[in-house]
Formats: structure tokens, C-alpha cells, sequence
């Protein structure tokens, strides 16, 4: 989950100091949540550290502590897709899933039809026929490895490629081809309501289980001063609503005074 949408090399640390915090599903499910999003500190995206509490809560509850292997059971706790749930079914579990994240599709796109991005169901239909049958694990970890080191957005190093013999990108010459189009970027971070979401959940982070009052937040996010701080509670809903933030009824009313802290 913590690799759903943050690097490897952000993650790598943070994924061990949170193992050593909350080492089995009992004890994360058991957590104070302010714990859990403390741990999560650095990894941005903060809503998957309540969701990754809430599916332990779920395991707990519901499989005895132990996490499913059948993918449609996964694919129902919170926070977890097509691709976690599929992941965590077959490096886990040995089944044999596909497992198709972003460096994937785009392997199976180029090498199987041709194409810079297959749909997502086109993609799939690909991984399930070309799956290597009792393989899945070292299948699925192999096409991650060609996507991410070799067939490469820009000038993909097909000479090194265990499919070169067989891709029909590389039979069409579209290797050599102009870049693709980049998909239009995301919105902007700077500025965004994810930067202010991202900056609110840290510094209550930094103040612990005291928490803030809306005035001093708001100073924080906005150090060259806001008035008028009907767009902070609206954000603070948000992250409320998300499991993120507690609000004193002050605080949602929009009192200056009002409190907002980490959920206990
Ligand atoms: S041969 Fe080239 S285009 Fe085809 S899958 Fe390999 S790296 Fe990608």
C-alpha cells in the first residue's frame, strides 16, 4: 500500500521503521490511529495509513488476523485495488495472478500489440494469457523489473530485452520512433489543496496529541496571513470525513480558537 503511489527509494526506510512499530495486524488494528499517522510521516498520501489501519481492523475482525488470499476478499478491504490485491495474492500467497502496475502495462502494451498504453481491461487480458503457468511469482516480478530498468519510457533498451526476439514494438521499428505523447501532468503540488492537506496532517504530526487551534494552522499554512478561514475548515472536513484530523465542534464552526488534533 505504501507503494501504491510513493517511490521505492522514499519507501524502503519508512516501510521498516513501520514494521518494527506495528510488526503483526493485531497490533496495527489495536493502535491508536494518531500512531499510525505519525508512522506515516514522509510517505505523503496520508489517507492510506488510516485505510491500512482500517483493513487491519477488517483482517482482525472478520479473518481472524490473517490476511486473505482470494483476491476478492482483498480487493474489499479499504484502500486496496486491483493492483495491492493482486499483489499481496500472489508475492504473498503464490497464487497465480497477474500483477500489473504501471511498468507492466506498458510492457505488455509495447510487446504484445504494439501499443504505447493498452486499456486497463486490454492490459489485463494480456497478463492473464501471457501469465507463465506455476510462474506467477517470478512472472509478475520479472515484468515489473524489464518495465522499470528496460523498456523504459524514453528509449527503451530493447537490445537487453528478455522479449526483444518476439515484441512487436521493436518488429515495427516504433523503438526508434518520436517519444510518445506524455499524458497531460498532474495538477500542480504547489499551491494545491494536496500541498495544504499534506502541510495540515504534519504539523499536527509535530504537535502530538495536543493539537492546534485554527488560527495558529492557518498561520502555518498561509504564514503571510488569511482571514477569512472558511476555506481551512473546509479542508479540515475533508480530512476529517477521511479519518485524518478530530475537530472540536469550535473548530468547525470556524472559531479561531477552535481545536483540531490527530485522531486519538
Ligand atoms: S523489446 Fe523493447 S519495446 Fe519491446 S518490451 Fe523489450 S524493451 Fe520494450
Amino acid at each position: 500500500m505504501m507503494l501504491q503511489q510513493t517511490q521505492t527509494g522514499r519507501v524502503a526506510p519508512a516501510y521498516g521503521t513501520f514494521l518494527a512499530k506495528f510488526p503483526d495486524v493485531r497490533t496495527l488494528a489495536h493502535a491508536p490511529a494518531m500512531e499510525v499517522i505519525q508512522a506515516w510521516r514522509g510517505l505523503g498520501y496520508n489517507r492510506r495509513a488510516v485505510d491500512l489501519q482500517r483493513s487491519a481492523q477488517a483482517i482482525e475482525h472478520e479473518y481472524g488476523g490473517v490476511v486473505p488470499s482470494d483476491l476478492k476478499a482483498l480487493r474489499a478491504l479499504p484502500g486496496v485495488g486491483d493492483y495491492s490485491a493482486s499483489a499481496v495474492a500472489c508475492f504473498a500467497y503464490d497464487r497465480q495472478v497477474p500483477v500489473v502496475d504501471v511498468n507492466v502495462r506498458r510492457v505488455l502494451s509495447r510487446a504484445a500489440r504494439a501499443s504505447d498504453e493498452l486499456s486497463l481491461d486490454e492490459t489485463r487480458r494480456v497478463a492473464a494469457e501471457w501469465l507463465a503457468p506455476g510462474e506467477a511469482y517470478r512472472w509478475n516480478q520479472a515484468l515489473m523489473d524489464v518495465g522499470a530498468m528496460i523498456c523504459r519510457i524514453d528509449k527503451p533498451l530493447c537490445a537487453q530485452c528478455p522479449l526483444k526476439a518476439t515484441c512487436e514494438y521493436r518488429a515495427r521499428g516504433l523503438n526508434k520512433g518520436p517519444r510518445p505523447e506524455r499524458r497531460p501532468k498532474q495538477s500542480p503540488f504547489e499551491g494545491s489543496s494536496r500541498q495544504k492537506r499534506g502541510g495540515i496532517i504534519d504539523h499536527l504530526r509535530d504537535t502530538a496529541g495536543e493539537g492546534v487551534s485554527l488560527s495558529v494552522l492557518a498561520k502555518v499554512i498561509h504564514p503571510n496571513g488569511h482571514k477569512d478561514l472558511t476555506w481551512l475548515v473546509e479542508l479540515l472536513e475533508g480530512l476529517e470525513r477521511e479519518g485524518l484530523v478530530e475537530m472540536t465542534p469550535g473548530a468547525r464552526r470556524g472559531s479561531a480558537r477552535g481545536i483540531v488534533r490527530l485522531p486519538g
